[in-house]
């Protein structure tokens, strides 16, 4: 291994001499603790190191190596379940050698190699293979099957392939190449976390992505393969959020990537996880999940690695065919360990001290999500969809790192304090969000849950833009003023934000909302809207109209359970009933009046 010197150290940022031939990014392990780093800029044999550990009493004169790599992750059975940090040691492994706080320039592999899977061939030998096609399967978990994949840059005629129990590294087959090689093939691959992994063809999201929160999936919702930002205040319900997406969202395949929020709710995380049941399959959600966990007690470079090497693991389910969902909270996180190397590098500031490749570096992360033709021959499709919490300081959206992200991402949850306040979760603000994948959804939609789906929402996003208007002039003139119907109209509106959007994470049955059971709820608070300006027509009064007892099963129905959706849909039944008997007393006392009157 090349060897250097350290010359200076400043923080994370280690500056060497003498590593003649490093390249940019290339891995070196510094001092005789081997602490892992980067090379992140190189003038002449001086070489910046961004160092992923505490480099508190390293000194000049210590040797660099270099290892001649970039940072890579390694990618096979094993990684489902996992914990890593930012730079995929395996947390749970070191932990139980070095306890909370881990020592210094400690390593494990982050893919277990003593492990043995059982390997299941697909191809036969004599075939003619390609990258990405699908040599076998793994069981990894009781959920999911571990597609072992032919690693990219191989081509060539499969000269054997073994079924039976191997670790790892163990050898499954050899390929011979096109120009002439002969290649072990394992089920262990390594990628360079700051590349792209390859693809056939980039394709629009046209699927839904399934979250089970009513304002996201109804109004705000995110394609299979899009991309998403949650910006807002402290204290606003992001990481909430990141969490119910991470337990409910339909992804076969989900990755976690705490990014130095405070360490103590990434710790919840870490022992929540583990606990929490899928509900279709009955199966712990960890067995679909790999946690990349860098909490703000850990070294600031680890962070800015964390979301690399996060979104590599998920494009690598991604390639195998899944449907994957990265969540990233928080990405301030990532831009402020930015923000801080490059100041030690002196460079050129940006916007409020970040670099002014910020931007740059935000956008190629989110372009590594979207749905796309996997490599290799059978054409099958994948997805990965990812979502990052952006957290301003105060909340101002102007902060470039929420700036930078809304240039790229095509859904945007506004979280407000002001609804946090008032306990209207999530505070999700439904006038100032928006997501550029309802039109291109709507195809889908129509097919799986039905046109008149679309419209019922759309009527709820006008009366609830309605309502916004109705407030301004109720403020000036005072409610009574307002028309009946107008009246009514902000019945409704609330009804919609209380009734359907407001959804409890913490109470079992809100927590998650099927598709079919948001679309009952949205039919009962239409109706009533329907029936309630019917009875406004046939002489109704507005308070006769709030008055009505069914307005309090109405508020009751997200609490009724999955199973029940029909006992929901019952509602529409007792609203005709209650309307029509108000109604009816109406036309009796009209025509006892007339009567009198004569
Ligand atoms: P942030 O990450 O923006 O600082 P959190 O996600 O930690 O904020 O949310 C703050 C608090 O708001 C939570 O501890 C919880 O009490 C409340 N909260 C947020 N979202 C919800 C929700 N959907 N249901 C119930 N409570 C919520």
């Amino acid at each position: 291994m090349k060897q250097g010197v350290i010359e200076k150290v400043s923080g994370p940022l280690v500056i060497s001499k003498g590593l003649n031939d490093a390249k940019m990014y290339d891995v070196v392990l510094v001092s005789k603790r081997r602490l892992v780093g980067e090379v992140i800029e190189l003038r002449g044999d001086r070489a910046s190191i961004q160092v992923y550990e505490e480099t508190g009493g390293l000194g000049p004169g210590e040797p660099v190596y270099n290892t001649g790599a970039p940072l890579s992750v390694e990618l096979g059975p094993g990684l489902t379940q996992s914990i890593y940090d930012g730079i995929q040691r395996p947390l749970d492994v070191l932990r139980k050698e070095s306890g909370d706080l881990l020592t210094r320039g400690i390593s494990a592999p982050a893919l277990d190699r003593n492990k043995k899977w059982d390997f299941i061939p697909q191809v036969e030998a004599g075939s003619e293979i390609r990258t990405g096609d699908i040599l076998g399967t793994v069981q990894e978990t009781t959920v999911v099957e571990h597609r072992v994949m032919v690693p990219p840059g191989i081509q060539g005629t499969l000269r054997s392939i073994e079924s039976g129990s191997f670790t790892v590294e163990d050898t499954i087959g050899e390929v011979h190449t096109s120009d002439g090689r002969t290649i072990e093939l394992k089920m262990m691959q390594k990628w360079p976390v700051r590349k792209n992994r390859p693809y056939a063809k980039k394709l629009p999201p046209e699927m839904l992505l399934v979250t089970g929160q009513r304002v996201i999936d109804a109004f705000f919702p995110l394609g299979k393969g899009g991309t998403g930002c949650v910006p807002g205040p402290f204290g606003s319900g992001k990481t909430v959020i990141q969490h119910q997406l991470a337990k409910w969202a339909d992804a076969e395949i989900i990755v976690y990537v705490g990014c130095g929020e405070r360490g103590n709710e990434m710790t919840d995380v870490l022992m929540e996880f583990p606990e929490l049941l899928d509900p279709k399959s009955g199966e712990p959600l960890i067995r679909r999940t790999v946690l990349i966990a860098n909490t703000s007690n850990m070294p600031v470079a680890a962070r800015e690695a964390s979301v690399y090497t996060g979104i590599t693991i998920g494009e690598y389910f991604r390639d195998m065919g899944y449907s994957v969902a990265l969540m990233a909270d928080s990405t301030s996180r990532w831009a402020e360990a930015m923000r801080e190397m490059s100041g030690r590098l002196e460079e050129m500031p940006g916007e409020e001290g970040y670099p002014a490749y910020l931007g740059t570096r935000i956008a190629e992360f989110y372009e590594r999500a979207g749905r796309v033709q996997c490599a290799g021959s059978d054409m099958r499709e994948g997805t990965l969809s990812v979502v990052g919490a952006v957290s301003p300081p105060g909340g101002d959206l102007s902060d470039p790192v929420v700036q930078a992200t809304l240039r790229v991402v095509k859904v945007f949850w506004s979280l407000e304090d002001k609804l946090a306040y008032k306990r209207h979760f999530p505070a999700i603000n439904w006038l100032t969000s928006y997501s550029l994948y309802t039109d291109s959804l709507g195809p889908y939609l129509v097919e799986t849950i039905g046109q008149d789906w679309i419209t019922m929402r759309e009527e709820a996003m006008a009366l609830l833009q309605k309502e916004a208007e109705l407030e301004e002039i109720a403020r000036l003139v005072g409610v009574e003023a307002l028309s009946p119907s107008d009246r009514m109209i902000l019945e409704t509106a609330r009804s919609i934000r209380e009734d359907f959007l407001h959804q409890n994470a913490f109470h079992e049955e809100d927590t998650y909302t099927s598709l079919e059971k948001q679309k009952a709820l949205l039919t009962i608070i239409m109706h009533m809207h329907e029936r309630m300006g019917d009875a406004l027509k046939a002489g109704a009064t507005p308070a006769e109209l709030f008055e009505l007892p069914v307005r309090e099963r109405i508020a009751r129905a997200k609490y009724i359970p999955e199973e029940q959706i029909s006992e929901i849909l019952g509602i529409t039944d007792e609203i005709d009933n209650e309307t029509r008997r108000l109604t009816e007393q109406t036309a009796d006392v009209g025509v006892a009046g007339a009567e009198v009157s004569t």
